[in-house]
């Protein structure tokens, strides 16, 4: 069960409680609903001292969407889960687009000056909006989730393979198996390295046998460079033979494979810059933060049979991962949304302005970005509605619920669950 956050009078994290004593404390009203999403309850009085139990938060960042987990260390079990969608292309098309209205309006009827001084700096270690966007994001929801768990470590995953571990380890015939995490991270990267196919003839989805390019009984090493892929019958067909003279008659593909096997592995350790800012980021925090590669994530995963979600891959992040409980545990969806826009005119597709925008941002009490609970009793709409509202100057605004837009909703049936905070929830 997802657990529920509780903070005492103070505002001090507790340990998370579980549901139906939620219910129980709102009921003999000994505490009130401080925030609706992620769902926590404020103590009214003082309880009596239980010891906080300190809790791991587990990071999976992605592209698109980034995976958290709440992991309680001692006994695996999973307090929290979200999942958290970036904005990540949005802001790239937004900034195009101010870009080119900006060109065009400049250049529009202007003769051509020189620019007068070069201000145009960027600051050391920038990274582009769009990523800096999803550091932020995963930060703010760091913040958030301290000020409701006592979280006492980090866990983040840094890097898709580890290659220290697979260009130290001397990788011998039973480590090939899937059975040791080394064995396992090799198996990952030579699929992703050689293309999920065969290297000699190119057959796809067939099992895939780890091979040596220089043949151990001709003295190839173990080393990752000298590793391939092949089909059983490749493989069987290849047995001891040179690379050079089973692949005789191909000269071409002979070249291909030997030029492939060097490419180096900082090629394919898909250095992030994303994820490395992040590191940085949650260092700064002060908590102890430990990384893991994406090959452990699989492989904890894998071990203990799990779906492959990005909540669950956040909860198998790192060496400290232990036996997880997570039976019934729903994710919190979030999705950012950002703050609105500061444009005041708005243009159609050709730049031309077409609207104008006032700078009143609350309307009736309410703005852009509030989760609102609507109850009409009367007219078309007669009905119980809870999302995200746009607010209208005229009052009647539209609300995204879970199935779908529902406009001309008036202000005077709404009333604000959760106040805008940049982000929209789904359970
Ligand atoms: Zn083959």
């Amino acid at each position: 069960m997802s657990k529920v956050f509780l903070i005492d009078t103070n505002f001090k994290p507790l340990n998370p409680i579980h549901p139906a004593r939620a219910r129980q404390l709102l009921r003999s009203k000994k505490a009130a609903v401080f925030r609706k999403f992620p769902f926590t309850l404020i103590l009214k009085e003082r309880l009596p001292d239980v010891e906080v139990e300190p809790l791991r938060l587990k990071i999976d960042p992605g592209a698109k969407t980034t995976g958290f987990a709440l992991v309680n260390d001692s006994t695996g079990e999973v307090v929290f889960a979200a999942e958290l969608q970036h904005r990540g292309f949005k802001i790239r098309d937004a900034l195009t687009s101010r870009r080119q209205l900006r060109r065009s309006r400049r250049n529009r009827k202007t003769r051509y000056r020189a620019p007068r001084f070069n201000n145009r700096k960027r600051r050391e270690k920038w990274i582009s909006p769009s990523l800096q966007s999803r550091v932020d994001n995963i930060i703010t929801w760091v913040k958030r989730l301290q000020k409701f768990a006592f979280i006492s470590a980090i866990s983040q995953e840094l890097v898709r393979f580890d290659t220290q571990l697979m260009q130290n380890s001397e990788v011998s015939g039973v480590e090939y198996q899937q059975g040791t995490l080394a064995g396992y991270e090799t198996r990952q990267y030579l699929l992703e390295k050689w293309g999920r196919k065969c290297a000699y003839c190119g057959v796809e989805h067939v099992p895939l046998q780890i091979e040596h390019i220089q043949a151990r009984a001709k003295g190839g090493s173990n080393r990752i460079s000298n590793l391939t892929l092949s089909c059983e019958k490749c493989n069987l067909k290849k047995g001891t033979k040179d690379v050079k003279e089973f692949l005789k008659k191909d000269p071409k593909k002979l070249e291909a494979i030997i030029k492939q096997a060097k490419k180096p592995l900082a090629d394919a350790a898909a250095v992030n810059t994303t994820r490395f800012t992040l590191l940085a980021t949650l260092k700064a925090t002060g908590l102890e933060v430990e990384t893991g590669s994406g090959g452990l994530t699989q492989f904890n995963r894998v071990q203990q049979n799990l779906d492959k979600t990005h909540w669950i891959d956040a909860a198998c992040v790192g060496k400290s991962t232990p036996i997880l409980k997570f039976k019934g545990v729903k994710p919190l969806l979030i999705t950012a949304k950002g703050y609105g826009t500061r444009q005041m005119c708005g243009t159609n597709k050709y730049g031309f302005p077409t609207r104008h925008r006032s700078n009143k941002q609350i309307h009736f009490g309410f703005q852009t970005g509030d989760i609102v609970k609507a109850i009409v009793t009367k007219g078309k709409k007669i009905g119980v509605y809870i999302g995200r509202i746009a607010t209208r100057s005229t009052g009647s605004f539209n609300v995204s619920t879970k199935a779908g837009l529902v406009q001309g909703i008036s202000y005077k049936d709404c009333k604000v669950i959760h106040h805008k905070d940049g982000y929209a929830y789904a359970n």
